[in-house]
């Protein structure tokens, strides 16, 4: 673990989940790659090697608070214990609701998701992890029959071909850009694929890219089903061993995509590029398709995931080396979150709640009468029942909902509203913590300790480098203290993340027997010391009677045997459908507003803002407007623009730039009410949702422009 003091942990920003080694020197954390992890080799992005500059007292909340007012440990979490039970008491179990965060660590999830499901007996627990890839989860689930990410990062070197979709990588995932341009310096026959309405920095490793009209991905991949059925390039031998329902979904594809040359209209890109693109995947053999928000923040973000996995499903493009459709999170710990059940929708170690079998196992395991049966409101339901009175208590760790989440103004009066709200987050000031009746400290990056799992299922120790600011405490901590004040001693009685993680690997052990994806079985007998000094591994690590890398067994992809996880161990072809976004361009808005991050700022930027020179690359918010539109409608380049929805109105700096086509406009995510006064985007975002996935569309918002006016 240590090198000439150099401890080895994981970045806490994007879902790559790059190694770092760093260390304290006269009171500054220093941060380089670790050239030993392979999700990175030694590589960082802006943000990673940013990281030290973040870890600093400034702006750090430092004691618990009631209303405002410093208090001590003990007494705002007996606060809480005591709240909770009287609302329980009162209302029932339901009227009480976590909102958790990619931010947080494995062993912090799991017990939230423990206390909630298990113990106060609630499904309301849900994450900020729902804007990021519940879509990929259902569509997983759909056609693999479990939430399943196929590949590794080391297909994108043996690809031969890489579709990226839905994803400016070069800025959101910038080591996989990284990679993916070092594989093509290697080998000069890989070609890449971009898929993206706007024309960004990722277009500078694409060979071809597809402007494609926003919300048309599905005609996009249907396209390419039925394509591969008129060239004869699909794999029968596959569809006809190992999947199901091929026939119709072919058929919904064949219907929706006749005709190329309208397809291609429909698409707003030209029949040749079209054609290169569908020959591509038909020749080539090994393919993978790497997606991301683009497809996934949709009101049919679950058919659009699974529009892509269906072709590669006829072609048997998965499973293999250099093969498969790639779900990019993007979180740190997006991935943990899922596998501990940190969403309304799943029990916990990928247990379902449709399943008598998993309700009655995960009960005995925990030990417990409470285990909810039902699944919970999902993000966005979540705090329209705060809004409505039928949740009476809130807990909000690691996040910052009143600016990442849709219509934050009905966020901001839920929260207003809401009887009895807590957050729990490392900085004093943020847009949420003001409506909090008890604020706590939570440990930040640097100073605490356990596990995440990255895009490719790759879990990472996250170690801590420092004390704690102030009285700042770790997560789990505050949970399971929360727990225990409300009487479950004995099934929160952890010392610390290592016991956390061996009952969770321990739960994948007693579930499975073998038989499903997520097996940490070889962990169930860690020591402190091997979990201190676990080295990166992917899941599923099966049992092996030591812990040595060499006597684990890995498996870096799934699907290789063509075995699924559905009863019938074949996967799924969904018959998908295509359909246009949720809300519609009009007279009165007639711009589509796309939303996205940028290359060195972090979510609502509570932490990449400490570092000065993260925004020195853009300062403000902006918007970008074709120089069509800006034109029409008299803005003027770096100017101020009031953009309206139907929703509200924010004030942005005017970008002219042809990077995005006429009638469309983008925006940043990142500023905050805190940071920005007007160009909080959450304020135009509407609450359409993928009926599947719960995950709100927020990469369609009809919007107008104005010049702003001074007076
Ligand atoms: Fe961190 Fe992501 Fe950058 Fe890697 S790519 S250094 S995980 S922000």
């Amino acid at each position: 673990m240590v090198d000439n003091h150099w401890i080895k942990t994981t970045c806490a920003f994007c879902g790559v989940g790059c190694g770092i080694e760093a260390r304290v020197k006269n009171n500054k954390v220093i941060v380089r790659g670790d050239k030993q992890h392979p999700a990175n080799f030694g590589r960082l992005c802006s943000k990673g090697m940013a990281l030290g500059e973040t870890v600093i007292e400034q702006g750090r909340l430092l004691q618990p608070q009631i209303e405002g007012q410093t208090t001590h440990w003990d007494t705002a979490l007996t606060t809480i214990a005591d709240t909770f039970q009287n609302i329980i008491d009162e209302y029932g179990p339901e009227a009480i609701a976590f909102y958790l965060s990619g931010q947080l660590l494995t062993e912090d999830y799991y017990v939230a998701n423990k206390l909630m499901k298990g113990f106060i007996g609630s499904p309301n627990i849900d994450t900020n992890s729902r804007l990021c890839m519940s879509s990929s989860v259902a569509g997983h689930k759909r056609a693999f029959g479990s939430d399943t990410v196929p590949g590794c990062y080391e297909d994108l070197e043996k690809a031969e071909l890489i579709i990226i979709t839905g994803s400016n990588l070069a800025w959101c995932h910038p080591v996989l850009y990284q990679r993916i341009s070092a594989a093509k310096q290697l080998n000069n026959t890989l070609k890449v694929v971009l898929i993206d309405p706007r024309r960004t920095f990722t277009t500078q490793i694409a060979d071809l890219h597809l402007a494609i009209q926003p919300g048309t991905d599905v005609l996009l991949f249907n396209g390419l089903l039925h394509y591969l059925e008129k060239v004869n390039k699909l794999n029968y031998e596959f569809i006809n061993n190992h999947t199901e329902g091929f026939t119709a979904a072919l058929h919904v594809a064949t219907t929706e995509t006749i005709d190329h040359e309208q397809l291609a209209t429909i698409l707003g890109v030209s029949p040749h590029v079209l054609t290169q693109f569908y020959q591509w995947f038909a020749e080539i053999d090994n393919v993978v398709t790497l997606y991301s928000q683009g497809i996934n923040q949709s009101s049919c973000g679950t058919d659009k995931v699974n529009s892509i996995i269906n072709c590669h499903l006829a072609t048997g493009k998965i499973g293999k080396p250099g093969c498969g459709p790639f779900s990019l999170t993007g979180q740190p710990n997006a991935m943990g979150g899922r596998e501990v059940g940190g969403m309304a929708n799943t029990l916990a170690a990928h247990l379902e709640f449709n399943n008598p079998h998993h309700h009655e196992l995960l009960s005995q395991f925990w030990q417990t009468q409470r285990l909810v049966k039902q699944p919970g409101l999902k993000a966005i339901e979540l705090f329209d029942a705060i809004a409505t009175g039928k949740i009476k208590a809130v807990w909000i760790m690691a996040t910052n909902p009143v600016v990442s989440l849709p219509n934050t103004k009905l966020v901001e009066t839920a929260l207003q509203a809401c009887p009895f709200v807590v957050v729990s987050d490392c900085m004093m000031e943020t847009d949420t913590n003001q409506y909090a009746n008890i604020r706590l400290p939570a440990a930040s990056w640097g100073e605490k300790s356990g596990t995440v799992t990255n895009s490719e299922r790759r879990i990472s120790r996250q170690r801590s480098l420092k004390k704690p600011s102030g009285e700042a405490k770790p997560d789990w901590w505050i949970i399971t203290e929360v727990a225990k004040k409300m009487g479950f001693n004995q099934a929160f009685n952890f010392k610390n993340e290592v016991e956390i993680f061996k009952e969770y690997a321990q739960l994948t052990a007693y579930k499975n027997n073998g038989s499903r994806d997520l097996d940490l079985s070889a962990f169930k007998h860690l020591t402190d010391d091997e979990y201190n000094n676990l080295a990166p591994i992917q899941w599923p690590v099966t049992f092996s009677n030591q812990l040595t890398p060499n006597q684990l067994t890995k498996n870096k992809r799934f699907f290789d045997d063509g075995q699924f996880y559905t009863p019938s161990k074949k996967a799924q072809f969904i018959a998908v459908q295509f359909k246009p976004p949720a809300s519609k361009v009009n007279t009165n808005f007639p711009f589509i507003l796309n939303t996205g991050r940028i290359r060195d700022q972090w979510h609502t930027m509570t932490r990449t803002s400490l570092a000065p020179r993260l925004s020195t690359h853009i300062p403000e918010p902006f918007i970008n407007i074709h120089p069509v539109d800006a034109y029409k409608q008299q803005i003027i380049n770096f100017e101020l623009a009031r953009i309206t929805s139907s929703q509200g109105t924010v004030i942005a700096r005017a970008c002219i730039s042809e990077e995005v086509k006429p009638g469309q406009v983008f925006m940043p995510i990142h500023w905050t009410h805190v940071l920005s006064s007007n160009g909080q985007i959450g304020k135009l975002i509407n609450s359409h949702v993928d009926p599947l996935s719960g995950q709100p569309e927020s990469k369609f918002t009809p919007v107008t422009l104005s010049p702003w006016n001074y007076q």
